[in-house]
């Protein structure tokens, strides 16, 4: 059995990176698969967003997951606040999962940063509301991007543990992450060590899939980079990570790998290579752009689908919470 379960969080707008990394992914699965995907509303309330941007992102967050190709008839689509059995799941792997297991996730090290007294604690527990999205389902596989490797390795222990804990063998599934593609960790185009994030607070260190065709070409043209041509082989990315990350981006997006990238576009300057880079991206993501803003125009519709998308998925939902509850001794009457 394959199920497929993957969200993005309504924090922003979405990024080349969410795109690369994860849209395009759920994109080609759908064809084959039972696809679940969730704009996760209730993970952005980790970070305290204002209530009006936080409906406005979930609406645009929609919008362009339908605008990138993501059929919300076939697959279910839906918000997660529509569907409270992820939260009450959540609560009963609050009790599963150990502070040591938390305690060692690095997002909540990078986005608690030094005042971790002060982060909240739904940012702390925010992996085990992750694993209730997912096994609320039972979903054997996930797409996502390689920062999220980690949460997926936790999402797998609580599955084990439950089994284990209360003699339900093959209760839960052991999810499968699948990081798929040439982009899986795009970086931040002012610093290549930086994963992009659509919450980075410098507009400038992401595309947006919401950024005009000038806006594009100008952050390209400012991205960091160094003084050297780009290389012609991989080893030449030693020290390098600002080239290793636009020539990753522009093989992505030309349907190609690094390797054949390289061997036609290696040895350039960055001038050239920016303005290639450039063409690209405009190429790929204005229909894209396209079609959202029109999906924006009705917004009333959007909200429609989310709700029926939030009804469908916990009709599938719903069975695994009875099983879930009565395995735990919860009365239910
Ligand atoms: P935030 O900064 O609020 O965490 P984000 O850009 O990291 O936002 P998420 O909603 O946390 O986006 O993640 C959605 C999906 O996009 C996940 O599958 C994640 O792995 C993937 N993703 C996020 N950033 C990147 C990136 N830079 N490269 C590749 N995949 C990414
Ligand atoms: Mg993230």
């Amino acid at each position: 059995l394959h199920r497929i379960f993957s969200g993005i969080q309504p924090t922003g707008n979405l990024t080349l990176g969410n795109y690369l990394g994860a849209i395009r992914n759920w994109v080609t699965l759908q064809h084959e698969f039972e696809c679940i995907y969730c704009v996760v509303d209730q993970h952005a309330l980790t970070v305290g967003p204002e209530p009006s941007a936080l409906r406005e992102a979930t609406r645009q967050v929609a919008a362009a997951l339908i605008a990138c190709g993501i059929d919300p008839q076939k697959n279910v689509l839906f918000n997660q606040s529509q569907n409270p059995d992820h939260t009450e799941l959540a609560w009963y792997f609050n009790c599963v999962a150990r502070m040591g297991w938390l305690n060692r996730m690095t997002q909540f090290k990078e986005k608690a940063g030094k005042n971790r007294e002060n982060a909240s604690t739904g940012l702390f527990v925010y992996p085990n509301l992750m694993a209730a999205d997912i096994l609320a389902y039972r979903a054997t596989h996930v797409p996502v991007g390689e920062d999220q490797k980690q949460h997926l390795e936790l999402a797998r222990d609580i599955a084990i543990k439950f089994n284990n804990d209360w003699k339900v063998e093959d209760f839960f599934p052991v999810v499968e992450p699948q990081i798929l593609g040439e982009a899986t960790r795009v970086m931040s185009l002012r610093d290549g060590t930086a994963k992009m994030s659509k919450s980075d607070p410098s507009d400038m260190s992401r595309i947006n899939l919401t950024d005009d065709a000038d806006t594009i070409a100008k952050k390209i043209k400012k991205a960091k980079t160094d003084p050297e041509n780009l290389p012609t082989e991989k080893a030449g990315f030693e020290g390098r990570p600002e080239a290793q990350n636009l020539v990753t981006i522009y093989a992505a997006l030309t349907g190609t790998t690094v390797d054949q990238a390289l061997a036609d576009i290696g040895g350039s300057q960055f001038g050239a290579f920016k303005q290639k880079l450039a063409d690209a991206a405009v190429a790929h993501l204005s229909p894209i752009t396209t079609e959202m803003n029109r999906l924006l125009e009705d917004r009333a519709e959007i909200d429609r689908l989310l709700v029926k998308g939030g009804e469908r998925a916990r009709a599938l939902s719903a069975p695994v919470l009875k099983d879930v509850r009565e395995t735990l001794g919860l009365v239910t009457g």
